[in-house]
């Protein structure tokens, strides 16, 4: 399905969707055969100028789209995913070029991931309850427009998996995106509009700003037409949606441990452990961030390690990487504050500008540090991974779930002892916990149950789909209808 465009084929794109083509010349003669109107609300495919725009247009859309049947739905859907498929590759170079976060070939599987494994209206089941007193059924209700903010380290994957959960929840949305991602999602957004305009649905199902600020994400909060907030990002949006006095779905960041102990498959650990940390450059909120080991196996699992694409770096060399990724050191067991330019880039560039030349086969930067160090506590969206050994997998869960935050986001651990899995399990109290496999199969990359990319934590929803973005309403017949 997916298209192989040359370079400057996709500078011309990205040049077309920001210099905003006409609409004309953007629609599919499909599309044209539609008998709604194309266009409505001063938009462009969804794409708008300001805020009052882009909420009213959606308000609008909402309006029609309660018209259309729950199997409509599902057909939008799968054509979305179609759409969405035809562009993966042109997105994932978009993305990487726009936002010089990330690997292209990563974000490749990470888009494939959220087109194919984020649940449609299939999961808004109906409940129901019967008795002597007749019958109650609970159905979902969508909430109406929703305001989605979204990040730049997933922008193209968040826009396809918040639409598709979002919209098979029958509301509309409202975008703003990153604005270090914003050409990619605004032609994101383009590519799904026209999808659901070719199967006869109404436009502006979903809508985006075209310059998005972060006045705008904070209007967007507080506009009274918005019915609940979809937060994905760092503490600050986090926080400033909680302000709001509206329904917020804030999923905030992470700094998952990974814990090793004596028990565990190290060959398979190794290989883990340097696949999920390094995946598209450990941008992901769950990507492994800090590494804590058993000391009589963390030499054999370093090995595994090295074999598998990772390089260390000891004394000078360490100094000289935590002068680069840091602006400040706070101190022990604290967050320091990262240096953004390094944020996402590859590790054979990270080592480059420490003056240590490697083959760009090298996936990930190892280096052993004590338990204290700044690399453990601050969440670095890098592929640098700090190595820290402990005498026992006791102490090590303790560590991790310090380390962790409380963020109650996401953790590994890899072992075969059932008893300290299950023991760590509780301990950690996250939304995501994964025994023996990346982080990332808490997502469905390589691990069952379906994906998302907006982890709930903060806000209790954790792994979220369409069932999180709809309301409960229940209705009850009395004395009739039980049929036995
Ligand atoms: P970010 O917080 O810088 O930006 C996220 C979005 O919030 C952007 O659209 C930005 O414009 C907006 N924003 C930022 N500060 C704001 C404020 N004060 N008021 C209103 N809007 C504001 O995050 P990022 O760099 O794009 O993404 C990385 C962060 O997001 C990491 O911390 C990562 O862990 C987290 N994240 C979490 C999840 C999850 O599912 N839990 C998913 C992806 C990213």
């Amino acid at each position: 399905m997916q298209m192989e465009l040359p370079e400057e084929k996709i500078r011309a794109i990205v040049e077309r969707v920001v210099n905003r083509i006409s609409t004309q010349e953007r629609l599919s003669p499909n599309a044209s055969a539609s008998a709604t109107p194309m266009v409505f609300g001063g938009g462009d495919l969804g794409v708008f100028e300001d805020v009052d725009e882009a909420v009213n247009a959606s308000t609008a859309a909402f309006g029609h789209f309660q018209e259309y049947s729950f199997d409509f739905r599902k057909k939008m859907i799968e054509a979305i995913r179609v759409a969405c498929h035809q562009q993966v590759d042109l997105i994932s170079r978009m993305a990487v070029e726009e936002s010089k976060l990330g690997r292209y070939e990563d974000k490749v599987q990470k888009n494939i991931l959220a087109i194919d494994k984020t649940p449609g209206p299939e999961v808004l089941l109906t409940k129901a309850v019967s008795g002597d007193q007749g019958l109650t059924i609970n159905e979902r209700a969508p909430f109406g427009v929703i305001a989605s903010i979204t990040p730049c380290t997933n922008p193209t994957e968040t826009i396809i998996n918040n639409s598709i959960s979002i919209l098979s929840g029958g509301n509309t949305v409202v975008y703003c995106p990153h604005p270090l991602a914003k050409n990619v999602c605004n032609y994101m957004v383009h590519v799904i509009n026209q999808a659901i305009i070719q199967v006869g649905g109404p436009p502006n199902l979903i809508t985006t700003l075209r310059a998005p600020t972060i006045d705008m994400a904070q209007n967007l909060m507080t506009h009274k037409k918005v019915k609940l907030l979809v937060v994905t990002g760092g503490p600050d949006v986090v926080r400033k949606a909680m302000m709001s006095g509206k329904k917020v779905v804030g999923a905030g960041p992470g700094n998952p441990p990974v814990v090793v102990d004596e028990t565990a498959d190290l060959a398979q650990a190794g290989r883990d452990i340097v696949k999920g940390a390094s995946l598209d450059n450990n941008i992901i909120c769950l990507d492994e961030k800090e590494l804590i080991v058993v000391s009589s196996v963390a030499d054999r699992l370093k090995q595994e390690m090295l074999n598998n694409g990772a390089y260390e770096i000891k004394g000078w060399q360490l100094k000289q990487l935590e002068k680069l990724m840091l602006t400040e050191d706070r101190g022990p067991r604290r967050h320091s504050v990262v240096n953004k330019e390094w944020v996402g880039k590859d590790a054979h560039k990270i080592l480059e500008a420490i003056g240590v030349q490697v083959d760009p086969s090298v996936r990930l930067v190892l280096v052993e540090t004590d338990e204290n160090h700044p690399f453990v506590w601050s969440e670095l969206l890098a592929p640098v991974l700090p190595l820290v050994r402990v005498s026992n997998v006791d102490y090590a869960i303790k560590l991790a779930k310090e380390a962790e935050h409380g963020f109650g986001h996401t953790a590994v651990m890899h072992s075969n002892n059932l008893e300290k899995l299950s023991q760590m399990a509780r301990t950690i109290n996250t939304s995501i916990f994964v025994k023996n496999g990346m982080a990332v199969a808490g997502i469905g990359f390589g691990g069952e149950g379906h994906t998302s990319f907006t982890i709930a934590s903060p806000t209790g929803d954790g792994v979220t789909n369409a069932w999180t973005f709809t309301r409960d309403r229940r209705c009850a017949i009395v004395e009739r209808f039980r049929i036995v």
